[in-house]
């Protein structure tokens, strides 16, 4: 069997200052990382976006998945690579860039497939880009646990900020998955190991440094978000933040290299910004801000994925990160599968391969529901990709295809994985058209300066899954960007919540604990009430319960705790069991890697 190691490693890359001059850049541009990676230093990035018309952002999003993944990652790669494959004979289509997020090695160890794509839709060189790429996740565990360090060492010479050592928030981090760092006792060792207390480790892309460095616009900026992160609080309940502790400019110093976008390529040459990498549930879940905005300067198209289904990743992704940077997508891919209807529609997760067409129109429900909140709370143009699978039957795509195009859903069929970008022709040509032509003139891009106006704001509700959005009164649309988001800032915080809630889960309302009241009401009280909010919950169901299939309504979201990442500017509402230091299996993939005397590397993926 051919494996997507495989197919990476008999790829020909180009140099990386042929894909750099391909977006206009010089070699001395550019900072190379051996010959097939570079970073883009920001001032260049800033000089880019100054004299560029802007790029149509396209986000790939996805039904709610069945725990294999439904490929985002891998249909977001596949269409830059249709992108610029129709390019090929339609010059005016212009140039497709994409946008993602760094892989982290905890699941690269453990058990999931690569974050870099698979098949023929892939970025490489994978086998870098998946162990430890350029370096940035250890300059953000790096930059995290200097602040920790520092802390503690405030505490050990006196702690004149009278930090309370039983309500420390910030956690040392390391790229693994190390169940054994869930629970440690730190400071022991008498009176040079400082003060004992009990502790925890996460996973770095559990930490808020990675959410900050991915929302960051600029050095300045990150060093202002670090400055504000919350450490710990002290006896009389008073935060205590990076500043207080005087740790933001040697952070921001670690992370200043880092901070500068990842420049590579797809098997095709396409050219991929990689950077950061948030959790997509107590984080927003999508590549740096950074990132984006080089596509943007950069390409005619940036195609970006947002991590989980559209109901966490698309709302978070729209109503916190475009919020953040000013931009707005032009079009949405909702990323479905058969096996995923299958799933949804009642199939047991070890059945999905078997033909089933009733199993797949009954599985409509969840993504009608994804495409319906798209269209009428965000004013999206949602295109359905089906993300062809090797057991995918035609009776059943033709059945899926149909059902949606009775509703008016742009619906395509994709085989990137198989064919790369000439197996995407489809799919490209259908986000063209969504996004509105060739010429550009219907993109609802990044503060567009021709000031023409975004696609139509698409209001049809032909859908028939759920119930009205909410009752909540929909938010006006930004006239810079376009943008309309599924809540307004200065609602209450408790209001923010209940209205992602009703509005995108259709729960009939959410629970929150005397608990959570109190700390949203001194949240509110520090200046923080203004804040979006950035739901903690599972990715299978659009309820707080994974079991729940379709399209459930009047359920009740349960909030557990509330957390405030004041750096990246957001409330965590935490409404599942979230696992921020994940585990190995019994036989984790590192099991398979290995290198060869001459230095390839094997076994991975
Ligand atoms: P996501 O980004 O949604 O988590 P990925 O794109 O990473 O999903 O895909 C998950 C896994 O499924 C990867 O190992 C990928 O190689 C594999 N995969 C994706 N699309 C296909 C396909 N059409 N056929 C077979 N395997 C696929
Ligand atoms: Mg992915």
């Amino acid at each position: 069997m051919t494996t997507d190691m495989d197919i990476a490693l008999s790829a020909e890359l180009d140099p990386i200052v042929d894909i750099a001059a391909g977006l206009g850049l010089d070699a001395q541009d550019i900072i190379p990382h051996g010959w097939t990676k570079a970073k883009v230093p920001i001032d260049v990035l800033d000089k880019a976006s100054a004299d560029a018309t802007d790029g149509r952002l396209i986000l790939v999003t996805a039904m709610s998945p069945t725990p294999a993944g439904e490929g985002k990652t891998t249909t977001s790669i596949g269409l830059a690579d249709g992108l610029n494959e129709l390019a090929r004979s339609n010059p005016e289509v212009g140039k497709a860039v994409l946008a993602l997020r760094e892989p982290s090695m905890g699941p690269v160890f453990g058990m999931k497939g690569g974050a870099a794509g698979g098949g023929y839709a892939q970025v490489v060189p994978m086998e870098d880009i998946n162990l430890h790429f350029t370096g940035d996740f250890a300059a953000i565990a790096a930059a995290n646990n200097l602040a920790a360090t520092m802390l503690d060492n405030h505490i050990h010479f006196g702690n004149d900020l009278d930090v309370d050592p039983r309500r420390i928030h910030i956690r040392r981090v390391v790229d693994l998955n190390d169940r054994a760092l869930r629970g440690v006792v730190v400071g022991l060792g008498g009176i040079n190991g400082g003060v004992p207390r009990e502790d925890a480790f996460d996973i770095v892309v559990a930490s808020e440094v990675m959410a900050v460095f991915c929302l960051a616009t600029s050095l300045a900026d990150l060093k202002e978000r670090l400055g504000r992160i919350v450490l710990a609080h002290s006896r009389s309940r008073e935060p205590i933040t990076v500043n207080d502790i005087g740790a933001a400019g040697a952070m921001t110093a670690l992370l200043r290299n880092a901070l500068a976008p990842n420049l590579v390529q797809t098997l095709e040459h396409s050219p991929a910004f990689i950077h950061g990498g948030p959790f997509a549930n107590i984080a927003h879940g999508c590549n740096s801000l950074l990132a984006t905005k080089a596509g943007l300067a950069l390409g005619d198209w940036v195609v970006t994925e947002a991590g989980f289904g559209a109901d966490l990743g698309a709302e978070k992704f729209l109503d916190i990160k475009c919020r953040t940077a000013g931009i707005w997508p032009s079009a949405v891919v909702v990323v479905a599968t058969l096996r995923a209807l299958k799933y949804h529609g009642g199939v047991d997760v070890k059945d999905v391969n078997s033909t089933d067409v009733s199993a797949v129109l009954e599985g409509m429900s969840n993504l009608e529901l994804h495409c319906k909140n798209l269209r009428e709370i965000y004013g999206l143009t949602p295109v359905v990709c089906f993300n062809r699978f090797p057991t995918d039957t035609d009776e059943e795509m033709a059945a899926a295809i149909s059902h949606l195009d009775g509703l008016g859903v742009a619906a395509v069929e994709s085989t990137h994985w198989a064919d790369g970008g000439k197996g995407a022709l489809d799919l490209a040509e259908a986000v063209v058209e969504a996004a509105g032509g060739v010429s550009g003139s219907g993109g609802a891009g990044a503060g567009r300066s021709d000031g023409t106006a975004g696609p139509a704001v698409d209001d049809g509700s032909v859908f028939v899954a759920g119930t009205a959005s909410g009752d909540a009164e929909a938010p006006a649309v930004d006239p810079t960007t376009r943008a309309r988001y599924s809540y307004e800032l200065d609602l209450p915080l408790e209001d923010k919540i209940r209205t992602i809630a009703q509005r995108i889960y259709q729960a009939a309302d959410v629970d929150l604990p005397v608990k959570v009241k109190r700390k949203l009401k001194q949240f509110t009280e520090e200046g923080y009430g203004d804040a979006p909010v950035c739901i903690a919950k599972t990715q299978y169901s659009l309820s707080t319960d994974a079991t729940l299939r379709g399209a459930p309504t009047g359920h009740i979201i349960e909030v557990k705790d509330v957390r405030l990442s004041a750096g990246a500017g957001f409330v965590v509402v935490i409404a599942g069991d979230i696992m921020t230091m994940p585990g190995l299996p019994k036989e984790p993939s590192a099991l398979r890697i290995d290198i060869t005397e001459d230095g390839n590397i094997t076994g991975l993926f």
